[in-house]
């Protein structure tokens, strides 16, 4: 038994996460759209990190790769992945960056909506929910993560958004963060690539690294 990975492992959401996923989950919010946005702002954050610890660090994992995000569309599966090769998160930072509330822009959202802003539909918009807005549109998500360290394994952490997620080891992984969403039926046009190539289009402009989709440069 020693020998063998250690299967996966079960985690509850920090309680204000809960109550976020809750609201953005069940929310009447048009503009399920920001989702892409967020990832696609995630992975550009992932690679600027990446390419600012290459100054300093000589020993990093999958080093020769390309700094550059990739996104690719099944709408027979309805699913959408997008994928970086940045600074990956190792499974603390999983546990840490996926299961709390550590960005400001959700605890800003949350403070408003206990200050009695729930009626306002456009709360989501306003302050933006970073990641978790993905559950807008996703019925479950994968997220495949290895870290630049050369040292930490990769891990694949796994949600559907209500109450819980998992994390287990996941081999083979290239270095940075990959995030395969398995889409709601009423919002599978995520998975086509005209859908996601209007989008995308409107927010390239504001990243500084590669775009591609279904293998085509954006
Ligand atoms: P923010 O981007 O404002 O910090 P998010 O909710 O969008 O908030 O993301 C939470 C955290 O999860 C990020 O700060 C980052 O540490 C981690 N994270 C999310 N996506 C990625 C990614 N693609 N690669 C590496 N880390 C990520
Ligand atoms: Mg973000």
């Amino acid at each position: 038994m020693s020998n063998e990975a250690p299967a996966a492992q079960k985690f509850e959401f920090q309680a204000e996460v809960k109550q976020l996923l809750d609201i953005v989950i069940h929310s009447l919010y048009t503009e399920k759209e920001v989702f892409v946005r967020e990832l696609v702002s995630n992975a550009s954050d992932a690679l600027e990190k990446l390419r600012h610890t290459q100054l300093t660090e000589k020993a990093i994992y999958d080093d020769a790769l390309e700094l550059e995000i990739n996104v690719t569309t099944d709408d027979t599966a309805k699913t959408i992945t997008i994928q970086d090769f940045g600074i990956g998160m190792t499974r603390d930072e999983l546990v840490q960056n996926l299961g709390t509330i550590a960005h400001s822009g959700s605890k800003a959202f949350l403070k408003a909506l206990s200050e009695g802003g729930a009626k306002n539909t456009n709360l989501i918009g306003q302050f933006g929910v970073g990641f978790y807005s993905v559950f807008m549109a996703a019925e479950s998500v994968k997220v495949y993560s290895r870290s630049w360290r050369n040292d930490e394994p990769g891990h694949v952490w796994t949600s559907s958004g209500s109450g819980s997620y998992e994390i287990e080891p996941s081999e083979g992984e290239r270095r940075g963060t990959k995030i395969v969403i398995q889409l709601k039926d009423d919002c599978a046009d995520f998975a086509q690539d005209w859908r996601i190539k209007e989008i995308l289009e409107r927010y390239s402009a504001f990243v500084s690294f590669p775009i591609n989709l279904n293998a085509k440069r954006i």
